[in-house]
């Protein structure tokens, strides 16, 4: 069996996000610290990719970055997206402010930039990084793991194995060689593919750069985040199969083009290598990963989307495999054993990665298909004006999870008792006039306690 926490040292496999991040959480809480990363030292080697890919960062990845004091660091790449740039197919492109003021705001962080800080991060604590070698093969019983890259195949010994390796986590697959973890991946029906904006003529941003664009078109849609670089990163999401457009039906960058002549035409022309980007670019698949466990005793855990993968609609998987990292640096501290942190870790962050699961799969049809809709602009009025009425009660649901910590599943539990307020109380109206206010008050104040810590 491992050592107990402070005595051991600790095997982190992966240094992306997660890996990197939870190895400087670690290292500057005085564990010794090693990490194996399949790919080559992206200082040496450039990232992976080549492409601009970029995330958005809320609350939730910003405070565990500052917890490792790489916030600093990390935001100088950072450009603010304010909220959402809703264009419909008519024109006349409208700013959905996602919070009440500038200090409610998301950031598009590019995904290099930011794993690169964060491999400095690790370095900088005392974490001793890997890279080229992957895990391969686990003997738990020996507590012996079997990395292999650039020419090395060797056995080596491990005190406590910690799964940051991505949605197709090889640990997990050695995990469950040995112990039921109840794996299940729901596939989504719709894969992306990435396309650019290049800068515009005198190096400016073609659009307005703090927002997050989106091209709602009901059962498909485009979005574009904003780069440092004054490029914009375009993410076209629409099924795999069925009628057009889908990607079956639109098979190649020709058929892209014929697309946003028809679709987006106020994005074709921002958009010059269109036709190149979609013949090069893969088609991602997306899709849900559920375990019903998540950790080996003392010997193994998972964390990121190695436990959690998650559909991208929300923008949190990367905030929420943060979040992971944190709490399980704060179970390390206080449990007495590898096994009990772990158990504890899983029994706090289960239920909330659900709980953004399942958000992250319903704001998929709030973005393509809700957004321009006078219905949902009405409740989203009223969304804002109950926040003002109910301080640290009435909390709209996109500034629960993405302006504050509180937990997620504590977050979809109230969002959904919110929504029916909203729904029951916008019923037959088209403004806000008529609405019924000493009636939508005794339901705020009937159904929801009010949260400590909320703004
Ligand atoms: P990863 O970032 O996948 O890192 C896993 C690491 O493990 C990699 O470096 C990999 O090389 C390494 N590895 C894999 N196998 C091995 C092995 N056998 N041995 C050693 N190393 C190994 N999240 C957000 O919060 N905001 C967003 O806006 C957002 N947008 C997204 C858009 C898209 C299109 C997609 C697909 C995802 C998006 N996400 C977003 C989710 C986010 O990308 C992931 O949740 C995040 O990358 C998870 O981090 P991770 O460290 O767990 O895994």
């Amino acid at each position: 069996m491992p050592d107990s926490p402070r005595r051991g040292s600790i095997t982190i496999i992966g240094a992306g996000l997660a890996g990197a991040l939870l190895a400087t959480l670690l290292s500057r809480r005085g564990w010794r610290v090693e990490v194996f990363e399949r790919r080559g030292d992206p200082r040496l080697s450039g990232y992976a990719g080549g492409r601009s890919i970029n995330l958005a960062l809320a609350e939730r990845g910003l405070h565990a970055l500052q917890q490792a004091a790489a916030d600093e660091a990390v935001m100088r790449h950072a450009v603010m997206m304010r909220g959402r740039m809703v264009h419909p197919l008519a024109g006349g492109a409208e700013l959905q402010r996602y919070g009440r003021d500038d200090s409610e705001v998301i950031w598009s962080i590019s995904r290099a930039d930011l794993n690169l800080e964060l491999i400095d991060a690790a370095e900088a604590e005392g974490a001793v990084l890997h890279f080229d070698r992957r895990l391969e093969e686990v003997d738990f019983d020996a507590c012996t793991m079997r990395i292999v890259g650039d020419g090395h195949d060797e056995w080596r010994p491990f005190t406590t194995l910690i799964g940051a390796d991505g949605a197709g986590s090889a640990l997990r697959a050695q995990m469950a060689r040995v112990v039921d973890i109840g794996e299940r991946t729901d596939w989504l029906d719709h894969g992306y593919k990435e396309l650019e904006i290049p800068p515009g003529p005198h190096g400016s941003f073609r659009i307005e750069p703090n927002a997050l664009h989106i091209w709602p078109r009901d059962h498909y849609m485009c979005i574009a985040l904003p780069n440092e670089e004054r490029t914009f990163t375009v993410t076209l999401f629409l099924p795999h199969e069925g009628p057009w457009p889908s990607f079956a039906t639109v098979p190649d960058g020709a058929a892209a083009v014929g697309l946003f002549e028809r679709r987006f035409p106020d994005a074709l022309p921002l958009i010059p290598m269109l036709e190149d980007d979609f013949d090069r670019n893969p088609t991602g698949m997306l899709g849900t990963l559920t375990l019903r466990r998540w950790h080996l005793d003392g010997r193994a855990v998972l964390l990121g989307d190695a436990a959690h993968a998650m559909v991208p609609f929300h923008g949190q998987g990367m905030n929420c495999a943060f979040e992971d990292c944190v709490a399980l640096a704060s179970h390390l501290d206080a449990a007495p054993d590898f096994a009990t942190a772990y158990a504890a870790f899983a029994a706090q962050r289960m239920p909330d990665a659900a709980a953004i699961q399942h958000m992250a799969l319903e704001n998929y049809i709030e973005m393509r298909d809700r957004v321009d809709d006078a219905d949902y602009r009405l409740q989203r009025a009223l969304e804002l004006r109950l926040q003002e009425r109910h301080p640290g009660r009435f909390i709209p649901h996109y500034t629960m999870v993405s302006f504050t910590r509180i937990p997620y599943s504590v977050a979809l539990t109230r969002s959904q008792v919110q929504r029916g307020i909203l729904q029951r109380a916008t019923a037959g109206l088209d403004r806000l006039d008529g609405v019924d206010w000493a009636a939508v008050d005794a339901e705020v104040l009937r159904l929801l306690e009010p949260l400590a810590a909320a703004s």
